[in-house]
């Protein structure tokens, strides 16, 4: 039978103001989001887009100025932090020094009054999920920057919580160490079936990990939904520029409905959906990614283009071409990429429904 999913978090119109009067800052505005059990759920955005107070308002480290939170379906603006079946890992994890691997772990379980078998069967549990069993007797200063975050993990899941919050904790790694973590920590989410709610503002790590992303400006969401979905349909500019590389491209309409075309600046015409609040001759923007462009060597277009910056990238090439005026940015696929060179004259393809008409 196919379970029915659940709700683990219910954020209902919330709004957070720190502050008063001319020095208040409106961290977050009328945010609703729902976040399902067993789920990774990503909060993204740039710096001081609210990530961490919608986080730490979870969590109950900050109090709510308007709107309401549930977890699993309870109310709980009014219960304080300890109360909440939550835990939270810092990016600066902050381990205890005097105390070893095994004692950093056990010491939650041991303030919630645990026994002495359970702390000794679900602390060896946590350090086995986390592989950190063999290091248990070492004391912090002994391990890798990626072993204490393990370590970190270990100690947020030893209580069982419901919900684990992350904020930014694989920030401080370098990037050989960050991406093997990714891997680490989806799998560890999948193991253990809690709810992740994860803060970052590294795309790239949103997209591997998540099963859904909240996209944030400005105290804003501007768009929840599958990491597939938000990088082929981003809801706006902001999304589509924030979330991998975009093209933006202004043109004039010059058919409306399922099969519409657009003339853009650069003299190029791409067949695609425009809605129909649109009228014909409007000016309007469209959205396509770098790798949907097609690119061929060719002197003998109508549109004279050609390739004002080459970018080697190792496994793939980022081209700059000009079309009257209008940049264009292509990727290129490694198969092509010695085809290519600064300066060449160009003809470009942009298929059919792999454009978006986008809005501001
Ligand atoms: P970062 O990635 O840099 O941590 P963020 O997206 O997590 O950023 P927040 O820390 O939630 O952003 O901050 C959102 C806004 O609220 C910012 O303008 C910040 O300066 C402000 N802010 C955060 N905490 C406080 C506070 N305690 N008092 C006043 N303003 C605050």
């Amino acid at each position: 039978m196919k379970q029915s999913i659940k709700n683990a978090i219910e954020v209902q119109n919330v709004t957070k103001v720190y502050g008063v009067g001319e020095n208040s800052v409106t961290a977050l505005k009328d945010a609703n989001l729902t976040i399902n059990d067993n789920e990774f759920f990503t909060l993204l955005g740039p710096s001081g887009c609210g990530k961490t107070t919608l986080l730490r308002l979870i969590a109950g480290f900050e109090d709510i100025t308007k709107g309401d939170l549930k977890l699993f379906g309870k109310e709980i603006v009014n219960l304080p932090p300890n109360k909440r079946p939550i835990n939270t890992v810092f990016q600066h994890y902050a381990l205890f020094p005097h105390l070893n691997v095994f004692e950093n772990v056990a010491f939650g379980l041991r303030r919630l009054g645990k026994n002495r078998s359970e702390i000794e069967q679900k602390t060896n549990y946590v350090l086995k999920l986390v592989q950190m069993e063999e290091f248990s007797k070492r004391r912090p200063n002994q391990l890798s920057g990626g072993q204490q975050q393990r370590v970190a993990l270990a100690r947020a899941l030893a209580p069982e919580p419901k919900v684990l919050l992350l904020d930014e904790p694989l920030s401080a790694l370098d990037l050989k160490l960050r991406q093997a973590m990714r891997i680490e920590l989806k799998t560890l989410q999948r193991e253990t079936g809690i709810t992740f709610v994860f803060v970052t503002h590294d795309q790239e790590e949103a997209l591997t990990m998540s099963d859904r992303i909240a996209v944030i400006s400005e105290g804003e969401i501007q768009q929840i939904g599958e990491p597939n979905s938000i990088y082929e349909n981003p809801a706006n500019q902001f999304v589509a520029n924030f979330i991998g590389e975009a093209n933006l491209l202004k043109g004039i309409c010059k058919k409306i409905g399922k099969n519409g075309l657009c003339k853009l600046n650069s003299g190029h015409e791409i067949s695609l959906e425009i809605p129909s609040l649109i009228k014909v001759n409007d000016p309007i923007t469209i959205f396509i990614r770098p790798e949907r462009i097609k690119i061929n060597k060719s002197s003998s277009s109508k549109i004279k283009s050609f390739i004002s910056q080459f970018t080697y990238l190792g496994n793939a090439a980022h081209l700059e071409v000009e079309s009257n005026n209008q940049k264009i940015n292509i990727t290129l696929p490694i198969d092509k990429v010695k085809n290519f060179k600064n300066a060449d004259e160009v003809t470009l393809e942009f298929p059919k429904n792999h454009a978006r008409v986008i809005n501001q």
